[in-house]
Formats: structure tokens, sequence, C-alpha cells
């Protein structure tokens, strides 16, 4: 039966941490996952997690099946944080919001949904994005192309080469954009230049799909969430994946949203009800922890200021880390302009380095990162900063 099967190759990115995990420099660091560290070099346990679970252990619950599109509390907290609580959208219920598994699964629901509704049109990914969007809508059916978005030679946004290549797009292509904190670059459009990624969209009828697997990571909830806004305003329809395994540090307990906002209410009940197939038909329903611990927290005024502090705690904490690395460099005797680090949001920096020399970090200093160049800052701290800049000053004097 299995004769012909190939061996698929290693996700790049967990092959990496096989490699770390099997090295025996004791200087080791792991700059290599999308995983955010504590000052110690430790996985948070958020305070407001804690707490919410006391409370959940205090008066445990049995555990029943849950609704197909999850716990109705969680959806409509999910829905807040990314459309504004009082927003006229909500009132309106016009958006349709399922609980998923992950910011994954959020995706792939979504996928799923797109391919039965329209089965032929392409999907756009950002080049380059996070590894697993082009395999997620490949295997969902569709054909993949990117769009321009990297552009190494000024650090940053390739934006002309971007917006051509919407407005070269068939009417329903699905373009997948990253809201905030872009995985693996680092660089976010402006709202002005977000501007004028919605009046493409509009202008050529494409399904905007934006992924929010990081908001409160790079300037705050609402300012993260500011893109979202600017695709209401124009009153488009549009799909959000939401990941609460960063913000929340809940990695696995696999916590995330799908939210397609729609042109009525009575057409969101009906999208509803064909999201509901899908996750009928691959898991027939979530599972109850991970979402009720963060409906709990949403729900909990005094939880939810604990988690909006910690989260600010962990934003705070990578832009020093950016900007202590920059300096770092500098001390080292690095003359090149790196500022363009502390320009960059959320978890990943794309370092500028480029495949030899992210090598020559692993096999001579220990310190792993993807060979794109990408680090993660967010798990710099100040006791790893020194061997890690050391070691980059190293590589990049050649
Ligand atoms: N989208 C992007 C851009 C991501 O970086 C990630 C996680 N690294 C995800 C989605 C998936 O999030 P989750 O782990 O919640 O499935």
């Amino acid at each position: 039966l299995f004769s012909a099967v190939a061996m698929a190759p290693r996700d790049p990115i967990l092959g990496l941490n096989e490699q770390f995990n099997a090295d025996t420099n004791p200087a080791k660091v792991n700059l290599g996952v999308g995983v955010y560290y504590d000052e110690n070099g430790k996985l948070p346990l958020l305070r407001c997690v804690a707490e919410a679970e006391a409370g959940m252990q205090a008066a445990p619950k049995a555990r029943g099946y849950l609704p197909i599109d999850g716990i109705a509390a969680y959806d409509k907290a999910v829905q807040g944080l990314v459309f504004g609580a009082d927003s006229d959208i909500l009132k309106a219920g016009r958006v349709a919001t399922v609980q998923a598994i992950g910011g994954t699964g959020g995706l792939k629901i979504g996928a799923d949904f797109l391919q039965k509704l329209n089965p032929a049109a392409k999907v756009l990914i950002s080049d380059p994005s996070w590894e697993n969007h082009r395999a997620l809508f490949t295997n969902a059916g569709f054909t993949v192309d990117a769009y321009p978005y990297y552009d190494a030679e000024n650090r940053g946004i390739n934006f002309a080469g971007m917006l051509a290549a919407l407005n070269a797009a068939p009417a329903r292509t699905v373009v997948v954009l990253h809201a905030c904190c872009h995985n693996p670059t680092g660089y976010d459009l402006t709202a002005a230049q977000w501007e004028q990624v919605v009046a493409a969209v509009k202008a050529r009828g494409l399904v905007a799909f934006l992924d929010m697997a990081y908001q409160g990571f790079g300037e705050g909830i609402a300012e993260d969430g500011a893109v979202i806004q600017q695709f209401l305003a124009a009153g488009l329809d549009f799909f959000v994946s939401t990941s609460f395994s960063k913000s929340f540090s809940l990695y696995g307990e696999r916590v995330g949203a799908l939210s397609v906002v729609c042109a009525s209410a009575d057409e969101t009940a009906k999208v509803l009800s064909q999201l509901k197939i899908v996750i009928r038909t691959n898991y027939s329903n979530p599972p109850t922890h991970g979402a009720q611990v963060v409906a709990t927290v949403l729900g909990t005024p005094a939880l939810r200021s604990m988690w909006e502090e910690e989260l600010a705690g962990m934003r705070v904490r990578i832009k020093a880390m950016r900007g202590a690395l920059v300096a770092a460099l500098k001390a080292a005797g690095v003359t090149a302009d790196l500022e363009f680090v502390t320009r960059q949001k959320g978890m990943f920096s794309y370092s500028g380095l480029n495949a030899a020399q992210m090598q020559r970090l692993r096999s001579e200093f220990g310190i792993y990162g993807v060979d794109s160049g990408r680090i993660c800052v967010a798990a710099l701290n100040e006791k790893n900063l020194p061997a890690v800049a050391a070691a980059m000053a190293a590589v990049m004097r050649g």
C-alpha cells in the first residue's frame, strides 16, 4: 500500500530546532523559532492565564462537546478585539466568527470555504511569507502565487511591486495579507500604503484574507488592528484569522478564530452555516480549555487589564531588544546602518545576513536563525545578547 509513498521534505524551521537540540555547544542560542521568551529565556505562563485557570479549577466543569463554532463568549470576545467592541459592523450582525484550532486552523477553515465558493480563484501570498501560507492554500486546492513584498536592497517593502501585482490580479483572487508584524520580514505597511491596498482590492474585486497572528505585538491592540478598520470603511467583505498563540503565550492550546465580514446579517447566517460544515467535516467541534481561558480573561475586567499589561510588557521588551541589538552591533564595530532593525515590528527581524552568514552563525557560534536571515528578536535577552551580537558582528566582518 505504501511502497510508492515518497518521503516529504522536513519542515525547515522544525528541522532547525532538531539541529539546535542536538548541538552540544553550551553557549547555543535558538533564534529560529517563532516563540516569545521572557528576559530569563523562558516561555512565559501569563499571570492572567494562570489566574483564569485557577478560577476554572476551583469550579471544575464537565467537558461536553462545544458547539461547532465554539464558545459563544469566546467568539464574541474575538470580534470585540478584531473589530472594536462598539463597532457598527458587529451591531449590524455582519461578522461570522468561529473558534479555530490556532491561527492555522482559522486560515484552513477560510481556505476550505473559499475553495468551495470559488475553486478556480488564485491565491496570492507575500514574497516571502510565513512558510505555511503557501502549503496550506495549495493543499486546500488553490494555485498559489506571490506578490512582491521584501525589498532587500532598500531594507523595506517593495510597495510599488506589491501594488502592481494586486492591480494585475484577476477579480476574486484571494490576497493573503499580514495585518501586522509581518512574518518573516518584520516590515509593515504604513496606514497610507494600506489605504492604497484597500483601494486596489476594492477596484479589482479581490478577496482580502488578513492573517492577524500578532495583534498587540507591534504597537498595541487597537493600533495593530487599525487595518481592519480601513477595510471596513471601504465597505468590503473580507476574512480575518486570529491567533492567540503568541499574545496569550498559549501556543500548545491551539486557540484561534476565523471571522468573515459579510454584506448583511442574512448573508452572515448563511456563511456561518457553511463554515460550520467545514468544521464539522474536519474535526467536528473545537477543544474547550484554551478558548475558555481566553474568554475568561477577555471577559473579566481585572484579568483583561492584567493581560493588556502583560502583552505590553512583551511588546516593550522586544522593542528594547531591537535597540540593544543595534547598539551592541555598533559597539562591536559594525559600521553599516542597522536602524532598519528598530523599524521592524513584531517578533522577527530580517537581519540582512545571507545564508552563508547564517550557517556560520550556527556552525561556529551555536546561534541558530533561519537561512533567509530571519532571527527571532523575541528570543533575545540581556544574557544572550552580547554573544549573539559578537557572533553577528564577526560574520558581518567576513
Ligand atoms: N500566521 C502567521 C503569520 C504566523 O506567523 C503563525 C504562527 N507562527 C500563524 C499564522 C499560526 O498561528 P498558530 O500557531 O496560532 O496556528
